[in-house]
């Protein structure tokens, strides 16, 4: 049968896409890219915030118009499916089914009855198809969370931490660098805890020390720490690990305590600031990113300015912010002063506004420099490829670097370039040979 297949939201749906391509092409189905072809679509969504809902719901409605011709089937996954499974059975029928996440261990049987085509109920054990460039993968390892920050609904839908062993992890991360991965890209909602439910300790440093022995792989980089987490023993033994980036993705949601108190996050601004200023003093070239969320219930002008100072205090190098959304069932949701929507706007900018400035010097510093990058791209207007260095994690949240020259460079090999401007939030070099 042809299938579409539509993936929605972030890194760690987009395994679980790959995990569905891998089963459906390990059962001889074809996988089509133009959805007037497709005689079934599966649409794997996010439901974590209202904008991703909202683009969710948007995709459905879409979709459906091609069950008017070729399409016979449409199918709907992901964490949409699973937080509103019975609400959206009831309100969109033109959807054939709508697959909670806890019902993929039985993914084969449910496809097989609507699709009537057989396919086996080996969802996450055939070999994942990657879907982006074949040079980078995720590593998911570990899914749902046991942290409780009053705003989030994650652990309501994909439920408790659990931890995938870490002899499964190391399998899945060799095949991934034999079949030519060489960026390798550690996830889950919470990194940093890795290996507790299963060991009764954590082990992230250890699956970093197992993953570094991988001959193939030249990149890892690990996003999502949960900041009290990283203690003294994580950041040293990372910085002896020759392929583990300097690159700390800590998302701190904010930068003042009594927010980070009713956001019922552990630790504060001091806290936060120790554990930077550790990993400064570690690494000569550390990258620190973080994410901020905007006009949660009773933020006050005077919080949002001291979660101004503590940004410009840390000088983060790259920052990502997002207006607070009120998500049902959440700890927060019937918290009282919520505020006003031109309030929220406004500080959003002034955030970024700061963060431009602030990552624009930074991004200055590496002028004259010459960095390792990634080469992913060609840009036909600029007469530039693009690629990526240890600076910037995949998919755009970063800026790219641009590099400059006459010679025919291959998507996917490592070349050095020697940066020489700045823009934006890119950096522009010229090539030096490669690696
Ligand atoms: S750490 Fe907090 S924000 Fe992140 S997934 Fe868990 S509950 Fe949500």
């Amino acid at each position: 049968m042809k299938i579409g297949i539509i993936s929605l939201g972030c890194s760690k749906n987009l395994v679980d896409t790959e995990n569905l391509l891998g089963l459906l092409i390990s059962n001889d189905q074809e996988i089509v890219t133009d959805y007037n072809d497709a005689e079934a679509i599966i649409i794997n969504t996010c439901g974590f915030i209202e904008p991703a809902k909202v683009e969710a719901i948007n995709t459905i409605l879409e979709m459906s118009y091609y069950k008017k011709d070729k399409c016979k089937y449409l199918i709907v996954m992901g964490c949409l499916a699973q937080r509103y499974q019975k609400e959206l059975t009831e309100e969109m029928p033109e959807v054939d089914r709508f697959i909670g996440l806890y019902e993929y261990n039985n993914l084969g049987t449910i496809l097989t009855d609507i699709l009537k085509v057989k396919i086996s109920n080996t969802y996450g054990k055939n070999t994942r198809v990657l879907s982006g460039k074949p040079w980078m993968a995720y590593l998911r390892i570990a899914d749902g969370c046991d942290n409780r920050c009053s705003y989030c609904a994650i652990p309501l839908i994909r439920g408790k931490y659990v931890s995938t062993p870490l002899e499964d992890l190391i399998k899945e991360a060799k095949q991934l660098a034999k079949n030519g991965v060489k960026e390798l890209n550690i996830i889950a909602q919470d990194t940093t805890r890795y290996g507790l439910d299963l060991y009764n300790e954590r082990k992230l440093l250890e699956l970093l020390q197992e993953l570094n022995q991988i001959e193939e792989l030249h990149w890892i980089r690990v996003l999502y720490m949960y900041p009290d987490e990283i203690d003294d023993s994580l950041i040293e033994g990372m910085s002896k690990l020759d392929k583990v980036l300097p690159y700390f993705d800590i998302p701190v949601q904010y930068g003042n305590d009594k927010l980070l108190q009713l956001m019922n996050r552990r630790g504060n601004v001091n806290s936060i600031v120790n554990i930077t200023t550790k990993i400064r003093e570690t690494f000569i070239n550390s990258v620190l990113r973080t994410t901020i969320i905007v006009g949660f219930p009773n933020e006050t002008e005077n919080d949002f300015k001291e979660t101004l100072e503590f940004i410009e205090r840390v000088k983060w190098d790259k920052l990502g912010a997002f207006i607070y959304s009120k998500e049902e069932d959440t700890l927060a949701y019937d918290m009282d002063n919520e505020v006003e929507d031109y309030l929220k706007v406004d500080r959003l900018n002034r955030l970024m506004d700061l963060q431009e400035s602030i990552s624009k010097e930074k991004n200055k510093l590496y002028i004259n420099n010459t960095l390792e990058v990634l080469v992913e791209s060609y840009d036909a207007l600029t007469q530039s490829y693009r690629g990526r260095s240890f600076l910037n994690a995949p998919d755009g949240i970063d800026g790219e670097v641009w590099i400059y020259t006459s010679e025919s460079l291959k998507f996917g090999e490592f070349v050095q370039v020697k940066i020489t401007k700045v823009k934006n939030h890119d950096l522009l070099g010229e090539y030096r040979g490669r690696i």
